[in-house]
Formats: structure tokens, C-alpha cells, sequence
């Protein structure tokens, strides 16, 4: 019988990861009470090197480990740990830890063990109201690993949690690497840092890191993956998290899948805001520090259509295949409503060779509302009978292709569909004159900007 169970408890769940890390295993029925003595000197090993003192006053402040008054830290925190381990067992027969709710809660612990548990006087995040929980030695034993798998984001601790087995063994692997690498160095450095000073840019490091260097089938996965940002003071501990949305996941799996990550790197970083003082910074530390405007929108589930026009030079900043994929996989739009997209969008350049005229171009981008689009559309339509004899659109098609029926999805995100096939295939055609449409539409683009 398995001494430990995954409880959905962000801390609990985190600090099973890391005792199968450290132990090599896979299943926590193979964890056993040997397991766990060799890892607790593991971790008394690491966090009382001085290295953690100023983290752990924050991560578990007050305990063994992080009270400096106590003369031999070290000892009385192994001797915790040891009570711990004699606590830890199958399932019993009485239910009343507050963790697991699986074996008996035969510790009260409070936020000098637990991060964010309460104590009566001081805000604290658990309904009760208690002077702390009531926990088995499963529970808290496994809590006290988390601190291994936890990092800094400027003055907040940040914590991984997911319902992905798959998520938690290969976020654990990549923080666990280093600390075996300063286990075996024996030189400590405290606790992680990526560099990442914010929060949304760090939650997709982490999703990219975990698509791009652990190879499973990530498309599938559909993980719940939420980052928690904390502090443990006692006087005023705080929490917030952000999550990664499930299509945005599996946009970033697919996009690993389609070899386009180098691309999409790349489009996304040109798109980090840069302050004036950045400029003696290297572009890596940009990255980890400055907001990201797209980023920001895919966390928020908007769309990002608007980054992938390049107004000003009358071009796309993507590819095709990356601009698909996004539709949908993030949009969910059908492949037949592309097809058409696409179709129709090499009609118009076709038609405006024809005048020999960018003027219906000009006039689509300056589309700001959904009765200015439609307008255009009866335009394009009186033109295409004029120059082709034949009609551009056919009153089915509008509605069922150019205006789905799909979220996020409106007047703005078609006229930007338009655009992006028009781009597509007219840029070279367009080319020619890029330095008079820069002059025309240039406030029109500061406008949409304001807009956003
Ligand atoms: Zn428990």
C-alpha cells in the first residue's frame, strides 16, 4: 500500500515529485521507509547550507530548519523529519488528515511547516479559521521537499502544480538537475532562479521548456498547469497563481510537433517590450524581465491575430503554417474555413492587380467597425462582377466561413483573416509600395494600438 497519495494540494503533490526524483523512482507504491531516511539527510543536507537562510525564513519561517536560535538546526530538524517517517504509512483506518484525507491528521502543523496554513490570529488561507491543520506524517513529511522545487520571482515564491503526472516528473527533472549537480559539487546556491522577474513569461519558459526537452506525446496531454506565486510571512502572507489555458498547451505542443519553434521564438520575443534603459542589457535578460505582449493576451485567451500583421510593410510577421496552426488549434477554426480564407484572400489580390489599384486594400485595414467591414465586402463584391464577371462571395459562405460561429472570434478577427491571405499573397505585389502605404495608414495603426 502506497505511503503517499497525490492530493491536489499544491505543496503536498510537489514534494511526492521530488522524493521520486531523488529516490529514481517512478510509482509511489515502490517509495519505501528506506527511500525516505536517505532522502531526509538528502534535504537536511542541502537546506541547512547557508546558502538557504534567507529563503527559509520565507518558505517555513519559525521552523527547525529557519530558527537560528536553535543551536543545532540540523539535528533537531532531522529529528522532526525522523518523527515524521514513523508517521508514515498505508491508508488507516481513520480519515482525518486534512491533506490526504487518508490517514490519521496526528500533527497540528502551522505555516512554520506548512506554508500558508493559518494560525488563529493571522491571515491565513484554509477555512477554518484554525490554529494551524491537522495532518499525517505522509503529508507534512513530503511538504518539506516542495522547498527543493520551489523558485524566486523577484520577491515572491513561485511553485509549479499539475494534474499532469507527466507535467510535475519533468518539471521536477528540470529543477532537480541542478541540485544534484550542487549535491555532487557539494556547493549549494539556495534557492532557484531563472532570472525571470515576470511571472507570465516565467509560466511559459517552463511549458516550452517541458514541450522541448522531454519527449512525449504533449498534443495529447491537455495538462492543468498553474504556477503559484506566494509568500510565507507571518504577518502578511499572500498568494496569487496564473494558469496556462489547455488550447494555448497544445498550440505550443504542436508548434514543437511542426518544427516551427524556432519561428515562433522568434516572433514572439521581437515582440517583448524594450525601455530605453534596457539598452546595455543582453536580449536573453530582456526576455525573462520585460512584458510580453502576446504572452500576456494568449494567458488572458484573447487573440493574438493583430501581432501577426505587419501593417507599416504590408506583410505577415509569420508564416502560414505557424498562422494555421494557431486558427486552429487556439481558435478552433475548421480547415475548410482557411481553405476559403485563403482562396478568397488570393481573389482580392487578383482583383486589385486587375485595377492595378491598392485602394480596397487600404480601405480593409482601415476597417474599424463591423458595418465599415461589411461595406467593403459589398464593394469587393460589386467589383469582382465588374472585373470577373463573377460574384467574390456567396451569401452561405460569408456566414458560415468569414464570420463562424467560434470564440473568440467577431468583425475584427475576420477583417484580420482577410488581411493576413491578402499579405500572403500579395506582399510582392504590394512591395512596390510599401512607402506610400506606410504614409497612409500609419495614425490608422496607432488607432487599433489604443484600441487593444
Ligand atoms: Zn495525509
Amino acid at each position: 500500500m502506497n505511503l503517499f497519495d497525490i492530493t491536489g494540494n499544491p505543496f503536498i503533490d510537489a514534494g511526492i515529485y521530488v522524493l521520486l526524483n531523488l529516490t529514481k523512482k517512478n510509482d509511489l507504491k515502490d517509495l519505501n521507509k528506506s527511500d525516505l531516511k536517505n532522502s531526509s539527510e538528502t534535504l537536511v543536507k542541502i537546506l541547512s547550507d547557508d546558502s538557504w537562510r534567507g529563503s527559509l525564513t520565507q518558505i517555513l519561517p519559525n521552523s527547525k530548519i529557519a530558527n537560528f536560535s536553535i543551536k543545532d538546526r540540523r539535528g533537531a530538524y532531522s529529528k522532526f523529519l525522523e518523527n515524521l517517517i514513523n508517521d508514515c504509512s498505508a491508508p488507516t483506518p481513520t480519515k482525518s488528515c486534512w491533506g490526504c484525507n487518508n490517514r490519521k491528521g496526528s500533527f497540528s502543523s502551522s505555516r512554520a511547516e506548512f506554508p500558508l496554513t493559518g494560525s488563529l490570529k493571522m491571515v491565513n488561507f484554509y477555512p477554518n479559521w484554525d490554529n494551524g491543520i491537522k495532518i499525517c506524517g505522509s503529508c507534512l513529511f513530503s511538504v518539506q521537499f516542495a522547498t527543493l522545487v520551489m523558485s524566486r520571482c523577484v520577491d515572491e515564491l513561485v511553485l509549479l502544480h499539475s494534474d499532469s503526472d507527466l507535467v510535475m516528473k519533468a518539471w521536477t527533472e528540470e529543477v532537480m538537475k541542478s541540485i544534484r549537480l550542487q549535491l555532487s559539487n557539494n556547493s549549494f546556491q539556495g534557492i532557484n532562479y531563472f532570472g525571470y522577474k515576470n511571472g507570465t513569461n516565467f509560466i511559459f519558459y517552463i511549458a516550452s521548456r517541458i514541450i522541448n526537452e522531454y519527449d512525449e506525446n504533449w498534443s495529447e496531454e491537455n495538462p492543468f498547469i498553474r504556477l503559484y506565486f506566494f509568500t510565507n510571512f507571518l504577518q502578511s502572507p499572500k498568494v496569487k497563481f496564473i494558469d496556462i489555458p489547455h488550447p494555448i498547451f497544445r498550440f505550443l505542443a504542436y508548434i514543437k510537433q511542426a518544427g516551427l519553434n524556432g519561428e515562433w521564438q522568434k516572433f514572439v520575443h521581437g515582440k517583448t517590450k524594450r525601455f530605453s534603459r534596457d539598452k546595455d542589457k543582453a536580449p536573453d535578460e530582456i526576455i525573462k524581465i520585460r512584458p510580453n505582449p502576446i504572452y500576456q493576451r494568449l494567458i488572458q485567451e484573447k487573440t493574438i491575430l493583430y501581432y501577426f500583421l505587419d501593417r507599416k510593410n504590408h506583410k505577415n510577421n509569420v508564416s502560414w503554417q505557424l498562422f494555421q496552426l494557431y486558427a486552429e488549434v487556439v481558435l478552433k477554426l475548421k480547415i475548410e474555413t482557411l481553405e476559403y480564407i485563403k482562396n478568397i484572400g488570393n481573389l482580392i489580390v487578383e482583383l486589385m492587380k486587375k485595377k492595378e489599384s491598392k485602394k480596397l486594400l487600404f480601405q480593409i485595414e482601415k476597417c474599424r467597425n463591423s458595418e465599415q467591414l461589411r461595406k467593403i465586402l459589398i464593394k469587393l463584391e460589386k467589383e469582382s462582377l465588374i472585373y470577373f464577371n463573377e460574384p467574390l462571395f456567396k451569401v452561405d459562405d460569408v456566414a458560415t466561413y468569414l464570420f463562424p460561429e467560434s470564440e473568440p472570434y467577431g468583425w475584427k478577427e475576420a477583417r484580420d483573416f482577410l488581411l493576413f491571405s491578402i499579405y500572403e499573397h500579395g506582399f510582392k505585389f504590394f512591395k512596390q509600395f510599401v512607402d506610400e502605404i506606410k504614409d497612409e495608414i500609419i495614425d490608422e495603426d496607432e488607432d487599433e494600438k489604443e484600441e487593444w
